[in-house]
């Protein structure tokens, strides 16, 4: 017997060659430089760990946790949600708590969809909005991110019969894997369309914090009338280096959120009380953590961004996330200038059409690695180039 069609039916993984390549690398001893994965290499901040030993020792966290979240964390993510964007939310009806903003976008569709509706997934973007639209019996089309409209989707891309069909659209600002950032004046032109074409935004704001020169990315939810039709999906992950915890939330239109807790309480049962109060001391702190992580970003961006721009690459200074996005010289696919860089430098890129045909021409690095590591791979890329 076959696994069902919809696991089959999964796109294939474009990266086992590199792997392949990257492991055999590591086997002849060389020194790979990995800048391939987007997780922070720096500690989750120690107050955060002291919170989670300590509320991890108190036994009524022991039980199963409330599958909306604990009412405290909904409430410190509603008081962070006010200090921060000025958004009022209720944190009853208005806040989920998630196991990572990932299981929520994965989720979602299964709220949104009935089979055959379609979902926009931002192309290139994170690969769980196409697949959680595609495992929850949805039609998934890309919705282009463009050079040309410095990666804004561009939403004349389909006709009015589609967007009349379209149910739900995923988009992301701060934006993995371009690292651009989005106006607020795009967020009401997409929330103007969903009110005309009745369908619903899902946010993914998971970059929101790590950003620089001053520069504040907006929550979708600011704009009038978004609350109407848009969901906001969060995490600390990024913001407190805590991707290994788990701990996400979703938050806005009250009808969607209560439906993501309705099909959680049915899937899973929430996330470990302890984890979730430290979440609550995260939320509250996140100030402290950030001024002491952005300034080590900023150092790195400075160091690739400089080094490349010196090789000739036309790229800017990205105001957000921890990426850099590369495009390729002229007589390379991304994929195969991945591979040169890998097999010249033994630094591994991620080949921008692994997150969509859109991401072809181009070439993501990560920059969750220290300084002098990030250094040396600048330094390898650009004998690589014959620089
Ligand atoms: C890292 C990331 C997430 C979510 O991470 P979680 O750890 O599941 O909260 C969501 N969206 C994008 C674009 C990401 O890069």
């Amino acid at each position: 017997m076959d696994v069902a069609e919809r696991i089959r039916n999964l796109p294939p993984y474009l990266f086992a060659e590199i792997e392949k390549k990257i492991d055999q690398a590591k086997r002849e001893g060389k020194d790979v430089i990995d800048l391939g994965i987007g997780d922070p290499d720096l500690p989750t901040p120690q107050f955060i760990v002291d919170r989670l030993r300590e509320a991890a020792g108190a036994g009524e966290n022991h039980r199963y946790p409330s599958y909306r979240g604990l009412s405290a964390f909904r409430e410190a993510v509603s008081l962070w949600y006010k200090k921060r964007f000025g958004v009022t939310l209720d944190p009853e009806r208005e806040v989920v708590s998630l196991i990572g903003s990932k299981e929520g976008i994965a989720h979602f569709p299964w709220c949104i969809l009935n089979p055959g509706d379609i979902a926009l997934a931002s192309d290139p973007g994170y690969p769980v909005y196409k697949i959680g639209s595609m495992l929850a019996g949805g039609i998934p089309l890309p919705l282009p991110l463009l050079p040309e409209n410095d990666f804004l989707p561009a939403l004349d891309y389909y006709p009015e019969s589609i967007w009349r069909k379209v149910k739900l659209v995923f988009v992301n600002y701060p934006n993995n894997p371009t690292s651009r950032t989005s106006p607020v004046g795009f967020f009401q032109e997409l929330v103007a369309l969903a009110h005309r074409f009745d369908f619903v935004i899902a946010h993914d704001l998971a970059y929101s914090e790590v950003s620089f020169d001053g520069y504040r990315a907006p929550s979708i939810l600011e704009v009038e009338g978004a609350k109407e039709v848009a969901i906001e999906f969060h995490s600390l992950s990024k913001t407190c280096n805590m991707t290994g915890w788990r701990v996400g939330f979703a938050v806005g239109n009250a009808r969607w959120v209560e439906a993501l807790g309705r099909v959680k309480t049915n899937i899973d049962s929430g996330i470990f009380n302890a984890i979730q109060w430290a979440g609550v001391e995260a939320l509250k702190r996140s100030d402290e953590v950030l001024s002491s992580l952005i300034p080590i970003y900023t150092e790195r961006r400075n160091i690739v961004v400089r080094a490349l721009q010196k090789l000739g690459f036309d790229l800017p200074y990205p105001r957000a996330t921890f990426y850099v996005w590369i495009p390729v010289p002229p007589r390379f696919t991304s994929m195969s200038f991945a591979e040169l860089i890998l097999e010249e430098a033994q630094v591994v890129v991620t080949p921008g059409v692994g997150f969509g045909e859109f991401g072809e021409g181009f070439v993501r690095i990560s920059i969750t690695t220290p300084a002098e590591r990030l250094e040396e791979a600048m330094v390898r890329i650009e004998k690589a180039l014959g620089g």
